[in-house]
Formats: C-alpha cells, sequence, structure tokens
C-alpha cells in the first residue's frame, strides 16, 4: 500500500510536471502563433484568405483599414468585399474571380478600388494562390492586394510621353528612323513610311538598299558601311526612290549614340529631301555660267568698241600731221622744221594710241594697275592739246577755268584722260547743229567736298532729253548716226574705279554739264583695281 500510494503520488506528480510541460510548449506555440497572425495583420500589404469555395475566412487589418470595411461584413457574403472595387470594374473582376476560384487557379486582376481615408479610387492588383494539401485538395487560396496607383500613374505619364515624342517624330519634317549596326532601319517615323510607301512590318524586312539610285548605290552602300565599322557618322547625297516612283536627292546623316561605356548601341538617322533645293542650285549654277559668258562677250564687245571709239582720235592727228608733214616738205623750199613738228606730233599721236589700246586692254583684262598722282589741270590741258584743232574747227568756244591748288588725285592718267577726252568730244558734237547761240564750252576742275577733285565740261548744245538722261550710261546708247554708245558707260566704269563718280545735269539755259569726282587722299594711291 505504502508502496502504491508512493507510486500514485509519482504518478499525479509526473502527469502534473507533464501537463505544465505541455502547457508551456502550448503557450509558447500560441505566442508564437499570435506573433505570426500579427505579422500578417501588419505586414505593409493587404493580405487575405478565401476559403475553397471563395468566401473570405481572414483579412488582415491593412486591408480592412484600407477599404473601410469590417471583418463580419467581408465574411457576411462572399461578393461583399467586392462593394470596394469601382462599379465600372465589378462585373468583369468578379468573372474573373470566380473562374479562378473555380478552376483552382487562383488568379491575378487589377481593380479601381476605393480607399476610404479619402474617399478615392486608386488602382490595386488582386492576386491569389491555390494552398494545397498532400492529396492537391484546396485548403484554402492565400492572396495580397497591392495598391499599384502610382505605378499606374507613372506608366500612363510614360505611356502618353513616349506617345508626344511619337507625335513629334511623325510630324517633323524629316525622315527620321533608328539605325542597326548592319545598316538596317529598324524605327522609322511615320513621314519615312509614307515617303516611301512602306508598312512597319515591311520596313524591317526592307532591304534599305532597294531604294538607292543604282548610280549611287555602291558607293552609298560603302560609305555607310564604313561608318558603321569605324563608328564615324555619316553624310551623304544620294537619289531615292520616292513611293511616287520618282528619284529625288537627299542629305543623309546617321549618327552613333553611345552608352557610358562608349559601346554604340543604336545609330540615329534622319533623311531630308533636297530635291528642290539641288534644282534650285543647278539652275543657279547655269544661269552662273551662263552671265559668266555673257560678261565675257560684253567684256569683249565694249573693248573692241571702247579701241575703235578712243583710237580714232589719235589715229585721225596721225593722218593730219602726216598730211601736214607732207605739205610742209613739198613746200617750195621745203619748210623742214615744220615737217619736223609734224612729224613729232605725228610720233607723238601713235604712241597715244598705243597706250591707249594698252590701257584698255588692261582695264579689260582684269589685270591691276598702278596707281599715279595725277595732276586733273596738267592731264586736261594735255587733251584740250589734242583736240583743240578739232574744236576750233567747230567753230566752238572753249572755255578754261582750271584751279589753281588743285590737289593731286589718285589714279591711271590715261584712263582719266580717256574720260575727259569723251566729255569734250561729246559736248562738241551737241553742238554741232547749234546755230542760234554762241557754241560755248566750259571745262572746270575745282576742289569738291570731302577730299575730292572735281572735274566739270559744260556745253550749249541740243541738251539731253528726260528719257535719254536715264539711259546715257548704258552701253550701246547713242542718238549720233555713227555712234556707238561706249563712250560714257567706259567713262563711268573708269571713273567707278577710281572711285569716283560720273553724272550729267541739264543746264538752266540750253546744253547740259557732265563731271566727275574723285578723291584727292593721298592714302587712295594704292593699287587701284581695274577689274570689274
Ligand atoms: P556716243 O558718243 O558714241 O553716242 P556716248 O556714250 O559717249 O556714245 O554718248 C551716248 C549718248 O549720250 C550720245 O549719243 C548722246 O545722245 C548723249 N550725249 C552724251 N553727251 C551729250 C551732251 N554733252 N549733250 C547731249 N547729249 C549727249
Amino acid at each position: 500500500m505504502r508502496h502504491g500510494e508512493m507510486d500514485s503520488k509519482q504518478v499525479a506528480s509526473e502527469l502534473d510536471r507533464r501537463v505544465a510541460e505541455r502547457t508551456r510548449q502550448l503557450t509558447e506555440a500560441n505566442a508564437e502563433l499570435q506573433l505570426q497572425v500579427g505579422l500578417l495583420q501588419h505586414l505593409p500589404v493587404s493580405a487575405w484568405t478565401l476559403k475553397p469555395d471563395g468566401t473570405p475566412d481572414f483579412v488582415n487589418q491593412v486591408w480592412l483599414e484600407y477599404s473601410g470595411q469590417t471583418l463580419d461584413f467581408v465574411r457576411s457574403h462572399p461578393e461583399a468585399w467586392m462593394t470596394a472595387v469601382h462599379p465600372e470594374d465589378r462585373e468583369t473582376i468578379s468573372r474573373a474571380f470566380w473562374e479562378g476560384v473555380r478552376s483552382g487557379q487562383g488568379f491575378a486582376f487589377e481593380t479601381r478600388s476605393l480607399r476610404a481615408q479619402d474617399g478615392t479610387y486608386r488602382w490595386h492588383l488582386n492576386q491569389a494562390v491555390a494552398l494545397r494539401d498532400a492529396q492537391g485538395k484546396i485548403l484554402k487560396f492565400v492572396g495580397t492586394t497591392t495598391d499599384i496607383d502610382d505605378q499606374k500613374r507613372a506608366q500612363e505619364e510614360l505611356r502618353a510621353s513616349e506617345n508626344d515624342l511619337r507625335k513629334i517624330l511623325d510630324h517633323i519634317p524629316a525622315l527620321v528612323c533608328t539605325v542597326n549596326s548592319a545598316g538596317q532601319v529598324v524605327l522609322p517615323n511615320q513621314r519615312l513610311l509614307d515617303y516611301f510607301g512602306k508598312t512597319l512590318e515591311e520596313v524591317n524586312s526592307w532591304p534599305t538598299n532597294d531604294v538607292l539610285h543604282p548610280e549611287d548605290r555602291s558607293r552609298a552602300v560603302a560609305e555607310v558601311m564604313h561608318s558603321m565599322t569605324t563608328g564615324i557618322p555619316y553624310e551623304g547625297e544620294v537619289r531615292y526612290h520616292r513611293a511616287d516612283g520618282s528619284y529625288r536627292w537627299h542629305h543623309v546623316h546617321i549618327v552613333p549614340v553611345r552608352d557610358t561605356d562608349g559601346k554604340i548601341t543604336v545609330w540615329y538617322g534622319h533623311i531630308i529631301d533636297i530635291e528642290d533645293r539641288k534644282c534650285a542650285e543647278n539652275a543657279l549654277n547655269e544661269l552662273r555660267s551662263e552671265l559668266a559668258h555673257m560678261a565675257r562677250v560684253t567684256t569683249l564687245g565694249a573693248l573692241t568698241a571702247s579701241i575703235a571709239h578712243e583710237v580714232s582720235q589719235p589715229l585721225s592727228g596721225v593722218v593730219t600731221n602726216a598730211n601736214v608733214c607732207l605739205r610742209t616738205l613739198s613746200a617750195d623750199p621745203p619748210r623742214i622744221d615744220g615737217a619736223r613738228e609734224a612729224a613729232q606730233r605725228l610720233i607723238r599721236d601713235a604712241k597715244r594710241a598705243s597706250e591707249v589700246i594698252t590701257r584698255l586692254r588692261a582695264l579689260f583684262s582684269k589685270k591691276e594697275s598702278a596707281a599715279e598722282l595725277v595732276d586733273l589741270n596738267e592731264a586736261a590741258r594735255e587733251v584740250i592739246a589734242l583736240c583743240l584743232e578739232e574744236i576750233q574747227r567747230n567753230r566752238v568756244i572753249l572755255r578754261q577755268e582750271l584751279a589753281n591748288d588743285l590737289p593731286r588725285v589718285a589714279g591711271d592718267r590715261v584712263q582719266l584722260q580717256q574720260v575727259i577726252l569723251n566729255l569734250l568730244r561729246n559736248a562738241s558734237d551737241a553742238m554741232s547743229g547749234v546755230e542760234d547761240r554762241p557754241m560755248e564750252l566750259v571745262i572746270r576742275t575745282e576742289k569738291d567736298q570731302s577730299d575730292c577733285v572735281r572735274l566739270t565740261v559744260q556745253d550749249t548744245g541740243v541738251g539731253i532729253t528726260p528719257q535719254g538722261m536715264e539711259r546715257l550710261f548704258e552701253a550701246f546708247y547713242t542718238t549720233k548716226s555713227g555712234g556707238m554708245g561706249m563712250g560714257l558707260s567706259v567713262s563711268r566704269s573708269i571713273i567707278e574705279h577710281h572711285r569716283g563718280r560720273l553724272w550729267a545735269t541739264p543746264n538752266d539755259g540750253p546744253g547740259v554739264t557732265f563731271s566727275f569726282s574723285i578723291p584727292s587722299k593721298i592714302d587712295d594711291v594704292a593699287k587701284i583695281q581695274t577689274t570689274s
């Protein structure tokens, strides 16, 4: 008995110990479980479980707080939670939800769900997977609901900006594309597709070289491939075959885009139709060469005409003096001194004629002639001496009003003398038919404003009509039966080469006054371009 008592006591204490041990274990397990539930409740994501039939049995605190619903409400009906979903989405997601539950596949769909805190609908991703036992029987569905509104919005913004970029690319007035390292168009803009009449699908398998003009093909392909292998941007002009069947010139530019390591990731290309510009350029070139030809022809004509015009004067001097020479020699007794003087004048005139030709050739052959300091009074006196005889023969009264302290001008003496001679001859010609008044010719030199010297030739001739005034300096404009109309146009170009001005003004009385004014500055004794 005693022994038995002992035994039962021992058994009892053993039992107590075991109970205590088990209780401790259970408490520990419970605490662990509590911890896990707590974790689930407060995970920073909405988490929930569904019974195999789709009825919610657990919904964590995060979800309840977010949606503002209670656990009892959620459990009250399998679709109770769907009241938190935007009305427009309910039908679709209800279908997807039940399909996932019934098939046991689980689901993943996006909904706009209410955020109780501010009454706004935000995009959420709802995902669930089935939890199965060893036999594959579904125990539960476990799932999460994630707020993806911010990402969704960012995605939409990205898509919108992509669209904007696309629009810009498509409407840019150029053909734009990305090109791969094989020189193949990868991503073209709409304009490029329309231009070549291709679809996006066609373009990727499109041997771009097909649209190249056969004459440009091998050159362009070699140049582009050289760029692709060396990484040097390509720039060139080629003819492409447009969708309308015409070949047109294009300017092509392809540049590499590199990543931070300097590796080429893609090439950007843009193609600009330059056909119209090219046509205009060609037309311009043709025009230019035509003009150059015309200028040559005109110069030649002008040169010939000028030579004829300017040389006739000294030549008639030569003839006159030769006659004088002969006459004096034939006199009885022969007047040797007179003949000598006439022969000297003859040489002088012949020299002048040859000088005129030389200077005129220099003027039209675009050579430079060295400027010298010219005394316009002296130059004028020489010219007067040359044509005085003719002037007097025409019964013209010549008056000289040459300024005393006239500064010298920088220029070509013979050229300036040609101008003076021409003005005097024109004045004399203009008075040749005048009967009712004295034929007066005034040649005047004076200082002009801003360091210029002016020479004026005034006549009392027939004068010039307003229409004549407008055309006076045109080449070949003449009112004389034997005139060439070159004198004034050549004179003007000579004066302009001296950086001066030549003009005509009608007199108050009868006749016209021609004047030229050229700079007298010593600085101007540089080289005077006799080019046109
Ligand atoms: P050309 O003397 O060979 O006709 P110019 O160029 O020297 O060539 O002159 C052109 C025209 O200008 C002359 O034909 C004439 O009609 C007019 N003209 C020039 N000078 C005078 C002038 N002093 N008075 C009236 N008309 C003039």
